[in-house]
């Protein structure tokens, strides 16, 4: 047996927040539930509390409790509860965490504080970037540069200044996904001019070497090329720089990692079990160096057909399940179509946003989703960041 949406509706309808004239199941509070093996990821509206962090913490805690008992009644095991308070448009304005530890007492699960943060933290901020994001997978193949691509190109639609570095220094992928091909290098002043493209400034190494030679380099070699990607491109004012990170968890990724300030890192993974070991790998990875973990996106979800019939191939939701037992965010899935597929080929990224077909449909309100999640999660990051610790000697 595992817990279902109803006893959870149940258990929560025990809970009454000051000041609101019913429970927040009658009340219409909560908006969402999620499931998936005894992880449970609420959303609650909850607008009379929206500026009381103190108020939605013991909100949560007393949802918490509602359901800690309600499964202890019901003979079921909880493993996580993520509540999460959201605005009227839907985005995550504060979302608390807790999670089971192996003897079955849950926990609050805690961001770093930022006190604690080694190396990738004292990295050098970039000058005149807004947030610097990384994204990277457990392993090659996901759909990472995918994600990278399509996250630059719809925070781009959405009027943000948005640069794009492939860090992809052994299969640097952009210039195929980005359709840079036909783009001739530019270097001004000794600083290479980013390519723009779908309303991106992008930079590639791909388009700085031969592009059927391959990148045999070592370790320091791929360092330093990156560091000079970094620093040496001609970025101007940006809001948003995406770092799309080589694969894997070694030597490379986890250098160019402590190269960079960030604000934070995506995980990409697809369903299957393998890829999720490999994506805990890469939590881990980011954690150790003290970067907060934005969310997961669970990539190829699902397989869409051209006539709109879903086939789950790869078993939806293993990224989701992965994500919440690890107390991370979840920030969405992508279908797995032709078109997407067609349209990484061919270097039209900005099509995935307008298609009028049904897997097209499907696939752009996949993207906005993950785009607003990520906003969040983001706005919530720099709330984390910015939050002075108090150190008692
Ligand atoms: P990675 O960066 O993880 O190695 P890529 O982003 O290069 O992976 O994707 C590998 C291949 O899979 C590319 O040809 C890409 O177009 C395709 N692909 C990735 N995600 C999807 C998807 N959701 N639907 C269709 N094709 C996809």
């Amino acid at each position: 047996m595992t817990i279902t949406e109803s006893q959870v509706r149940r258990w929560l309808s025990a809970v009454t927040p000051q000041g609101e004239p019913a429970d927040l199941v009658s009340g219409g509070r909560l908006e969402w539930v999620s499931l998936l093996e005894g992880s449970i990821d609420l959303k609650l509206h909850l607008p009379s509390v929206a500026e009381d962090p103190k108020a939605m913490e013991a909100i949560a805690g007393a949802c918490l409790e509602a359901v800690r008992q309600g499964a202890v009644r019901a003979g079921e095991r909880l493993a996580s509860l993520r509540v999460n308070f959201v605005d009227h448009a839907g985005h995550v304005i504060r979302s608390s965490a807790f999670q089971a530890s192996p003897k079955g007492a849950l926990r609050p699960v805690q961001p770093v504080a930022a006190s604690e943060k080694p190396a990738a933290q004292d990295a050098p901020a970039m000058p005149s970037i807004g947030h610097a994001i990384a994204v990277g997978a457990g392993k090659g193949g996901v759909g990472k540069s995918t994600v990278a691509v399509n996250i630059a190109v719809g925070l781009a639609r959405r009027g943000h200044a948005v640069g794009l570095l492939d860090g992809d220094i052994y299969g640097p992928s952009l210039p195929t996904l980005m359709g840079l091909q036909a783009m001739d290098p530019n270097v001004l002043d000794g600083r290479f001019q980013p390519f723009m493209a779908h309303g991106v400034k992008a930079m590639t190494i791909g388009k700085l070497v031969e592009a059927e030679k391959p990148l045999i380099w070592r370790g320091p070699m791929a360092h330093g090329a990156f560091k000079q990607l970094t620093e040496k491109t001609n970025w101007g004012d940006l809001d948003r720089l995406i770092i799309d990170l080589p694969p894997g968890t070694g030597d490379v990724p986890l250098t160019m990692t402590q190269q960079l300030k960030l604000s934070g890192a995506v995980i990409v993974c697809t369903p299957q079990r393998v890829a999720q070991d490999d994506a805990v790998r890469a939590a881990k990875m980011f954690e150790q160096l003290g970067v907060d973990i934005l969310g997961v996106v669970e990539n190829m979800s699902v397989f869409i057909a051209p006539d709109g019939t879903e086939y789950d191939i790869f078993g939806r939701g293993g990224a989701q399940q992965m994500a919440q037992r690890l107390g991370l965010p979840y920030l969405g899935a992508l279908p797995l179509t032709m078109d997407l597929r067609a349209n990484s080929d061919n270097g039209e990224p900005l099509l995935n946003f307008k298609s009028d077909t049904p897997p097209g449909r499907r696939l752009a309100l996949a993207l906005d989703e993950l785009l607003n999640n990520l906003e969040s999660q983001l706005a919530l990051a720099s709330v984390r960041q910015n939050t002075p610790t108090l150190t008692i000697h």
